[in-house]
């Protein structure tokens, strides 16, 4: 048989193989259907479930001045029409850029559709063979598959370790560097070290690049993020992200930062110039979203959003719930394998509580958990129904091994 005869290999074969590795390691996944939200309450496929699973952290996505201001901004029209540097930028977006820039004290700021996009763009945009990117090992997705997008060498180094950035920066003299940090860790909850990032990004020529997709809203001074909360400027961290769809309640992101690094990515960034605009009635709805953030009203929404914080930890240590070490929203309960994960999502959605079980790869093997997300929104019995269900399901398990071991791992 000729190289031409042979069958070519079916991509139904090798889907098929695939699906069911997933299937022996307990790593499918699956879409839920939310057909109502009411804040924090809401019916997945037809069952009503009391949301810990959102990223909706002070619960602007319903709030009546951004609805308002997205149902306003439509009469114009539902899309931009185009890319923006076609015919599709708007005063919408202008005037959220500049918002953006003004609450962020940042020189410029320059939107994408998502924050996944604004990573690629980044890294896309800045560097390339010969570059180096030194990443936190437990950085978001879309940063690690921005640095192979780009082409330099990428460098990971262990969580939360700044001396061994220091090394992976030191071993990489030549070329432009990048150290990319995640401000808040999404499946963690955890704050970067972002004071020695500072100092080890100024002592070794690298520009700070953070993530902080869960900081801005709901961290420092108005809101202004994590790199308000640890007392740096936009000097130390010429660029950072912002994006709209967690503490904003809305869609899309912006790189905020240092003026003519922006004016380059508005230029040469392919996730810019290579898609349509964001809708302006969501760049809206947005800026109605910025508007709350910062003032006062914000300032209440993070307060209720601490106290539920708070409440929570209070009640998981009192119960013997073992928490990951974070004082954000983010509040993950390891479990470790996959399958007892699932089983003990399932279980507290049983009591009505959607709290989603977290595998690899989004999470390192033998990590599963269930990350837990607080809302200004939740109420306090909210908090203490979801700590009681937490706690019958831990010790339903543990009365019925070795099969239910939820929590053996940890
Ligand atoms: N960075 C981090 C840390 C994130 O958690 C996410 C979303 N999960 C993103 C970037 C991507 O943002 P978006 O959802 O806007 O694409």
């Amino acid at each position: 048989m000729t190289a031409s005869e042979m069958p070519r290999f079916s991509l139904h074969d090798r889907v098929a193989a695939s699906r069911a590795q997933r299937e022996v390691a307990h790593r499918r996944r699956q879409l839920r259907t939310v057909t109502q939200r009411d804040g924090m309450r809401c019916s997945v496929d037809g069952r009503e479930l009391l949301n810990f699973c959102s990223n909706d952290y002070l619960g602007l996505s319903q709030h009546p001045r951004v609805v308002a201001a997205l149902r306003d901004a439509a009469g114009a029209g539902a899309g931009a029409t185009a890319s923006h540097l076609v015919c599709g930028h708007d005063a919408q977006h202008a005037a959220l850029e500049t918002a953006l820039a003004d609450w962020l004290q940042c020189e410029r700021a320059l939107l994408f559709g998502s924050g996944y996009l604004a990573n690629l763009a980044v890294l896309q945009a800045l560097l390339g063979e010969g570059d180096a990117c030194v990443q936190d090992k437990l950085n978001h997705a879309s940063l690690i598959d921005a640095a192979k997008l780009a082409g330099c060498t990428l460098k990971r180094y262990p969580h939360g370790d700044a001396d061994a950035a220091a090394r992976q920066l030191a071993a990489h003299p030549d070329g432009a560097a990048l150290l990319a940090s995640d401000g808040v860790f999404s499946m963690d909850g955890d704050v970067a070290p972002l004071r020695e990032l500072a100092t080890v990004a100024r002592e070794h020529g690298a520009t700070l690049y953070i993530d902080d997709a869960h900081g801005v809203g709901v961290l420092g001074e108005a809101g202004r993020g994590s790199i308000a909360a640890a007392e740096l400027s936009s000097h130390d961290v010429p660029l950072r992200l912002v994006t709209f769809g967690k503490a904003l309640g809305s869609a899309g992101a912006a790189l905020v930062g240092d003026a003519d690094l922006i004016a380059h990515l508005a230029e040469t960034a392919r996730p810019h110039i290579y898609t349509t605009a964001l809708p302006p009635a969501q760049a809206a709805a947005t800026l109605a979203a910025v508007r709350v953030a910062r003032c006062m009203e914000g300032d209440a929404l993070r307060a209720r959003l601490q106290a539920n914080i708070v409440r929570f930890r209070a009640g998981a240590v009192a119960r013997g719930l073992p928490l990951l070490p974070s004082d954000t929203a983010i509040q993950p309960l390891l479990v470790g394998g996959n399958a007892d994960a699932l089983k003990f999502s399932a279980a507290l959605e049983a009591c009505g509580y959607w709290v989603t079980a977290i595998r690899p790869p989004t999470v390192p093997e033998g990590s599963a958990r269930l990350r837990i997300a607080l809302s200004a929104l939740h109420e306090a019995a909210q908090i203490d129904g979801l700590l009681e269900a937490l706690q019958r399901v831990r010790d339903s398990a543990v009365q019925t091994p070795p099969t239910q071991t939820y929590l053996s791992s940890v």
